[in-house]
């Protein structure tokens, strides 16, 4: 379903629009974990994360193959990355997005185009709504994870860590609802089969660590974690099967060891990362990913963090 090869097109399919982002290392994050880290530095990707590049990737084919309109339902960076792909190659996005969504990530959304409709609560409102209007529309709904054009576009972070760093031995990586890391296992295991790769989930919202235990799909409801791009309540049922032929293993991390993380990295690095991307961060600093004298890479999978947000990761 996605192999190597739909990585490597998909990198040609997304090159003019994405940033190639460079890999980072920080001395003073190497001395507090003993080890050396990379940082793969998505928060610098355009619209803040590396939802753009599966979104690209997806959102090309569907208007390739006719697509007249796009629709999506994400307020997150799913939503962000949609909407400024649509409105790059001139196709109308409608964005549904929950009743009490964040009003800077809505700004976001309509500053790169998109149209907002309100809907309901949960995920369970919204996706159907979308889909519906995509329906009407002559248009296609992009999911933002269970898709192998997502997957794809987001193992495109996979083949640029193997290339900055060939010896890399450890890749860490945020886990939501799997798109990002099984992208990756694709990428690195069918090429380097020898470099390991782990998830990192917070305690609150370890559905994929609950699931690769029991050996089928496991559902967490109401994470409240801030690491709001980690809450999905399942993993899909295309990254799933994925994570469980492929992944090394998921580290679970605290609260507080996510906000840890952030206070360190804005602090030694000068960095705004997101508390999801801090979270894989976490995984090392705490020592509970990698061994020491390894090479690791961190991906920093964004930085759209908004102030209120930000002040609550923030000591008094
Ligand atoms: C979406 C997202 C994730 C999780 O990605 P999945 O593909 O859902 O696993 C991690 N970090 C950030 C910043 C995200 O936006």
């Amino acid at each position: 379903m996605v192999n190597l090869r739909d990585i490597e097109n998909a990198r040609k399919e997304i090159k003019d629009v994405i940033h190639q982002t460079p890999l980072l290392e920080s001395e003073l994050l190497n001395a507090q974990a003993d080890r050396r880290i990379f940082l793969k530095a998505e928060h610098l990707q355009k619209t803040g994360s590396f939802k753009i590049r599966g979104a690209v990737n997806a959102v090309k084919q569907a208007v390739q193959k006719g697509a007249k309109s796009i629709t999506a339902a994400s307020s997150g960076n799913h939503g962000q990355a949609v909407a400024y792909i649509a409105g790059r190659l001139g196709i109308p996005a409608v964005i549904v997005v929950p009743e009490d969504a964040n009003r800077a990530k809505v700004a976001a959304i309509e500053a790169y185009g998109g149209k907002v409709e309100y809907c309901g609560f949960t995920s369970a409102d919204r996706i159907p709504r979308a889909k519906k209007l995509a329906e009407e529309n002559d248009g296609v709904y992009i999911p933002p994870y269970d898709h192998p054009y997502i997957i794809a576009g987001q193992g495109t972070v996979g083949l640029e860590i193997l290339e900055q760093l060939p010896d890399v031995d450890l890749i860490v990586v945020p886990v939501g609802g799997g798109g990002l890391i099984s992208g990756i296992l694709m990428a690195v295991k069918e090429s380097k089969s020898n470099v390991r790769v782990i998830g990192v989930e917070p305690e609150s919202g370890n559905d994929t660590f609950l699931s690769l235990e029991a050996g089928k799909i496991m559902a967490v409801s109401g994470s409240q974690s801030i690491a709001d791009g980690l809450r999905t309540s399942q993993p899909g049922e295309l990254t799933f099967p994925i994570l469980q032929k492929n992944i090394d293993g998921i580290v679970l991390v605290t609260e507080e060891e996510i906000k840890f993380a952030m206070q360190f990295f804005i602090e030694r690095t000068k960095q705004l990362i997101e508390p999801s991307a801090a979270a894989a961060v976490a995984a090392v600093l705490t020592g509970k990913a990698g061994e020491p004298n390894e090479k690791i890479a961190v991906v920093l999978s964004g930085g759209n963090i908004d102030l209120p947000a930000l002040r609550t990761c923030l000591p008094d």
